[in-house]
């Protein structure tokens, strides 16, 4: 079969990763004949696989798991916000020339805002988690104006890196907290983030060491994890009044604004989301 144009995945161990299923259902969507590949690459072969989406003239290529940041020499540019959160996740082509892009906070962003209808701009908020994740949604919030984030970490070197990066390139005031006794949500704060991997499938009871009661209505509590989307964390935020939103839109809007990215057109994410449900359940 020809295609008109190909993109997909590079990241190792890369067989489980969820991408393909909803681009696919995307451009199908759509009708137009693109397709996703899910490509295993070794981490020594990364610079040779970047030579040949170029040489098979691929519109894109996202990157996971180990390759987020190694990528980043083999690219002719880098989006100043990726730079900023220091990975690329997503490549675009601009003629012959390679971007390096991050879509994750981005995608969280328009998640917050169109899914749980919150603008972040001068809101206090608290995110858990200092990794990629975390990184990526901290540098998006702050661009996108927040007044204040309390980041809190279990191991402290992370946390206090992060923090201290944010401090010195974004206008957001970030606090860093070891994290290592059940955290009290403060008042002032309208925004909680869950942006570790508690909670992941399989241990789907898990729960981030957070005191459950300084949780209430006013608030918008927010989980990246995509599988199961109703993380244990939500149910009981949304049992105390808290509006809840799930790391599936994340997931989701990351994958639209790189298919449009790709593609020039708007991606259809009810479709895109409806598929990624069908293959988690
Ligand atoms: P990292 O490994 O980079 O970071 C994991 C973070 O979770 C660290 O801060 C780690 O703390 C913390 N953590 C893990 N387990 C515990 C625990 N038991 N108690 C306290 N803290 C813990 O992972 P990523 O940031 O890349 O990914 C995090 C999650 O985000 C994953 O589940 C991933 O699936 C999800 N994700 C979702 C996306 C979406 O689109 N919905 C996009 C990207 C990621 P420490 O530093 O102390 O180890």
């Amino acid at each position: 079969m020809y295609l008109d144009n190909l993109v997909g995945v590079f990241g190792h161990p890369v067989a489980e990763n969820p991408t393909c299923v909803m681009q696919d259902a995307a451009f199908d969507h759509l009708g137009i004949r693109w397709k996703y590949l899910t490509i295993e690459v070794l981490p020594d072969d990364l610079e040779a696989a970047i030579r040949g989406m170029r040489a098979m003239n691929m519109r894109g290529i996202n990157l996971t798991i180990p390759h987020k940041v190694a990528v980043i020499p083999f690219l002719d540019e880098v989006a100043e916000d990726a730079k900023l959160i220091g990975a690329v996740n997503t490549v675009r082509r601009d003629g012959d020339r390679l971007i390096g892009e991050n879509t994750d906070g981005k995608g969280f962003l328009r998640s917050l805002r169109e899914d749980a209808g919150v603008d972040p701009a001068g809101a206090h908020v608290v995110v858990m988690g200092a990794g990629g994740a975390s990184r990526a949604i901290c540098v998006e919030l702050a661009n996108a104006g927040v007044a204040s984030i309390a980041l809190c970490n279990r191991s402290a070197e992370r946390g206090e890196q992060l923090a201290g990066h944010l401090n010195a390139h974004t206008r957001a005031r970030t606090t860093f907290h070891r994290w290592d006794a059940p955290l009290t949500i403060a008042d002032e704060v309208t925004i909680v983030v869950n942006a570790t991997s508690i909670g992941l499938y399989p241990d789907v009871d898990e729960c981030p060491l957070v005191n459950l009661d300084s949780i209430h209505d006013g608030q918008v509590v927010c989980d990246v994890i995509p599988n199961p989307p109703d993380t244990a964390f939500l149910k009981q935020a949304r049992a105390r009044g808290a509006k809840t939103l799930d790391g599936l839109g994340m997931l989701v809007y990351q994958g639209a604004i790189g298919f449009r990215m790709w593609t020039g057109q708007d991606a259809p994410v009810s479709v895109m989301r409806s598929a990624l449900e069908k293959a988690f359940a």
